[in-house]
C-alpha cells in the first residue's frame, strides 16, 4: 500500500488549505475543489482506506458514519430532498484520490437513470 499521505491527509493535518464544512474525530467534510455542481462537498474519513474494495469488516462502523454524515450534510446545505453520493473506485471509474471519499452533489438537474454520467 502506497505510504505517502494522500492530498485528503495532508489537508487533515493542515498543509493544503481547504474549505471545510465540518469535521469530527471520524471524518472530514470540505468543498471540491473543482466542483461539478453548485453543491460538491467531499465526506472522507480520517483513517485512510484507498479504495472501498479495499474497506474490510473493522472499518463498518467509520463506513456507516460517512453514510450518516452524508444526510446530515445535506440538512445543513439545505437539499436533503435532492442529492446524489457518488463513490469512485479505480482508476478506470475515474478515482484519482485514493483515499476513500463520498462525493455529495446537489443543486444540478441529475436526468433520470443517468447513471453511466453522474456528474
Ligand atoms: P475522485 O476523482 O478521486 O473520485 O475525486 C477526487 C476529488 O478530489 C476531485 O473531485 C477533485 O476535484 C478533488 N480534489 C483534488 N484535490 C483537491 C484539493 O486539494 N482540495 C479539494 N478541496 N478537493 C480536491
Amino acid at each position: 500500500m502506497n505510504t505517502e499521505p494522500s492530498i485528503f491527509e495532508r489537508i487533515m493535518a493542515g498543509d493544503i488549505p481547504s474549505e471545510m464544512v465540518y469535521e469530527d474525530d471520524q471524518a472530514i467534510v470540505i468543498r471540491d475543489i473543482n466542483p461539478q455542481a453548485p453543491i460538491h462537498l467531499l465526506i472522507i474519513p480520517r483513517i485512510k482506506i484507498p479504495r472501498l474494495v479495499d474497506a474490510e469488516q473493522d472499518h463498518r462502523e467509520v463506513l456507516g458514519h460517512l453514510m450518516l454524515l452524508a444526510g446530515q450534510m445535506a440538512e445543513k446545505m439545505g437539499c436533503s430532498d435532492a442529492f446524489r453520493l457518488v463513490v469512485n473506485n479505480g482508476a478506470e471509474a475515474g478515482q484519482t484520490v485514493f483515499h476513500l471519499h463520498l462525493h455529495l452533489l446537489a443543486q444540478k438537474r441529475f436526468d433520470e437513470g443517468s447513471l453511466a454520467s453522474p456528474f
